[in-house]
């Protein structure tokens, strides 16, 4: 596995609306500002399509490693792993393919992707589906991963979504390169209100090491936003300042904290990704600050 990360990293998922006022325009000026407000990681998103050329991607590659950004990529929303249409299941092949040439032209060593729908069918027959596409597909990309690049399925927030923690531990199984990004927003909408303590993140987190083994578990994929929910799961992303929304982030930096984990911790706010990834960061490295002092 290439996966070493010795801190904890954050950084935001695209770029935060004070970015554009702040008169910058293009994503390979992000690495840099991100730098400077003592980020370290920078997830560049792809979810309305594959649209970024060659040259930026690799302009913007070049700047995350002068400052010290790990990079993923956020593969485009229309993946569905458990489409049955030869076109539809075409078309998911090619995102994913776009998005990991992305990745090697950035230099980024994760791929994020949504799993796909599963609100025609049950969920069981449903995964069984999306775990046979994606062994596929992961033939495919057999040199994309040779170079390092990771696969990381993301839990969703909606019941009608393929998804869960487990289904998501299930897909990982499938090859030691693929790494669950667990999205804890999404967990808590899904289980409309789950997580409220750090029980709840532990038995997540315990239940990674489970099944893959305490050193995969060790460096998982992780966003993080409040996420406001209906019957159905997921509603809307908020801000790390709408308190209103679940789930809170300090139990969780006390469980990585003391478990010594070292995800990369995406922030999903609402125009503030930046600035709340920040704020995260500043959370944890309380929670460090106290751990070494006997206190946690
Ligand atoms: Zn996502």
């Amino acid at each position: 596995m290439t996966i070493l990360n010795d801190v904890i990293r954050f950084g935001p998922a695209g770029n935060s609306d004070s970015f554009y006022e702040q008169g910058y325009k293009s994503s390979v000026d992000m690495p840099k500002w991100l730098h400077d407000m003592g980020l370290t990681a920078y997830e560049y998103t792809c979810t309305h399509g594959v649209n970024i050329g060659e040259d930026t991607a690799r302009a913007i590659g070049q700047e995350a490693r002068k400052w010290n950004i790990a990079l993923s990529v956020h593969a485009p929303y229309y993946i569905n792993l458990v489409a049955k249409d030869k076109d539809k299941r075409a078309r998911t092949k090619r995102h994913m393919m776009d998005s990991l040439r992305v990745a090697r032209w950035m230099g980024a060593k994760r791929v994020v992707f949504h799993p796909g729908s599963c609100s025609k069918m049950d969920r069981r027959t449903a995964l069984d589906i999306a775990i046979d596409f994606l062994k596929e597909i992961i033939d495919e990309a057999r040199e994309f991963i040779e170079e390092g690049i990771h696969l990381c399925p993301e839990t969703m927030g909606k019941v009608n979504q393929l998804g869960t923690v487990d289904e998501v531990l299930e897909m990982c199984l499938l090859h030691e390169s693929l790494i669950p990004t667990l999205d804890f927003g999404h967990i808590n909408a899904m289980g409309r209100g789950s997580i409220r303590s750090r029980e709840d993140y532990l038995n997540i987190i315990n239940r990674a090491r489970e099944v893959l083994g305490e050193d995969r578990a060790r460096y998982f994929h992780c966003h993080f936003s409040r996420i406001e929910y209906s019957n159905g799961g997921e509603k809307r992303h908020w801000t790390l300042k709408d308190t209103e929304y679940g789930p809170e982030f300090e139990p969780l930096a006390e469980v990585l904290v003391s478990l010594d984990l070292k995800p990369i911790i995406i922030c999903e706010s609402r125009g503030t990704m930046a600035e709340d990834a920040a704020q995260l960061k500043k959370i944890a490295d309380q929670k460090i600050h106290l751990f070494n002092a006997g206190i946690l």
